[in-house]
């Protein structure tokens, strides 16, 4: 709470999620030198911020998921709907023309997002996929608290994989991003599961994706990739038929986030449950509205005991870095889930899974008073 720069004070509002009971109705926080003291029904510090009866105050946000380097994008690209929905082949190389373009420079597009109003205002953490040409010492130390990065790791011929794995162990990261399907060989897998770090990986995101892996390399997406190298060569990339297979490999990691997962089916949300204590899934709710995907079966995911956690993902198809909006507009999505179960997926479950539960998530005495606002419904 940057804003706030008396060392002691109370903030009220109609309602605080602490995360450690029921929502307390018309409560106030009480902050100390940064660190929350206590939270009572009545304000116990002089200086009082009262947010009012339209304000509700949660524990500050973990992004799950997102592409800082992309932060150099005024919005979403302008990719052209077809039926409601946009192709993953016809966003791919747009983005890839931006990448390669002046306006593109991925360490001030980090230090950029870290500045971003959202971003201050409300996150806690954030798990950046970041490409291994990112050089982390140019980055300037974020604001908020923690920074995750992961290496993007991308190789569909196994002669790139020492190189590409020997690239990342050069970096500090808090885990590697095994980029998609499509783009990534097994024996790039393997290693990475030979790594045992944290994992983040693309899955199930589009139908072109299920498609590619259904019929062993056919759809739009094979078209991209052959674009990018005439070479490419499917049977020699894809680890299986379906994304279960990769479930069962990205299991051996300590822990793994499978980003999206717009398209598992019951099989797969079931195995995701069976291995909830390490595996969970990220789900972007704007960016999956953006490309106009099946409804997202997050009840069912729910219903099954998945772990869920939201993320914005990049700026290349999301409005903006926050979670509070991905958070509001689940609510209007999913209007069936309860408010503190999607209030949860982006504080404390979130906090669990990257292993930050012992500073962030809740909000109680001796944490970092460190809280995200939502106003209105
Ligand atoms: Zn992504």
């Amino acid at each position: 709470m940057s804003a706030f720069t008396s060392s002691r004070y109370s903030a009220g509002a109609k309602w605080i999620h602490t995360n450690c009971s029921a929502p307390l109705e018309n409560h106030f926080i009480n902050v100390v030198d940064g660190v929350v003291d206590s939270v009572t029904a009545k304000p116990a510090q002089r200086t009082v911020f009262d947010f009012g009866s339209e304000c509700q105050i949660l524990p500050g946000t973990v992004n799950a998921h997102t592409h800082l380097e992309l932060s150099g994008l005024p919005a979403p690209l302008d990719v052209p709907a077809v039926a409601g929905l946009r192709s993953m082949a016809a966003w791919i190389p747009p983005l890839m023309q931006f990448r390669r373009s002046e306006l593109y420079n991925a360490e001030n597009a980090v230090a950029a997002a870290f500045l971003r109003q959202e971003v201050l205002s409300e996150s806690v953490a954030v798990a950046d996929i970041v490409p291994l040409t990112l050089n982390i010492q140019n980055v300037p130390a974020p604001k908020i608290p923690v920074w995750l990065p992961f290496g993007e790791l991308i190789a569909w011929k196994k002669e790139q994989v020492k190189e590409k794995m020997t690239e990342a162990s050069r970096c500090r990261l808090t885990g590697v991003s095994p980029h998609a399907p499509q783009t990534v060989c097994p024996e790039l897998l393997e290693a990475v599961i030979q790594r045992n770090v944290p994992v983040a990986m693309h899955l199930a995101e589009s139908p072109e994706e299920l498609e590619l892996l259904q019929t062993g390399g056919g759809g739009a997406l094979f078209g991209v990739m052959k674009n990018a190298d005439p070479d490419y060569e499917p049977k020699n990339v894809l680890l299986g038929k379906r994304p279960l297979d990769y479930l069962q490999l990205l299991a051996h990691s300590p822990q793994a986030f499978i980003i999206h997962g717009n398209y598992l089916d019951d099989e797969e949300l079931r195995f995701l449950a069976a291995h909830r204590e390490t595996l969970s899934v990220v789900y972007c709710p704007r960016s999956h509205h953006y490309f106009g995907f099946q409804k997202y079966p997050l009840k069912k995911m729910l219903d099954f005991g998945v772990r869920v956690l939201l993320g914005t993902d990049s700026l290349a198809s999301s409005p903006d870095l926050s979670i509070v909006n991905e958070m509001r507009f689940t609510l209007r999505e999913h209007p069936e889930i309860p408010v503190e179960t999607v209030f949860r997926f982006g504080t404390l479950d979130a906090a669990a899974a990257f292993g930050l539960n012992d500073r962030f998530g809740t909000i109680q005495a001796g944490r970092p008073a460190r809280f995200a606002f939502l106003t209105g419904r």
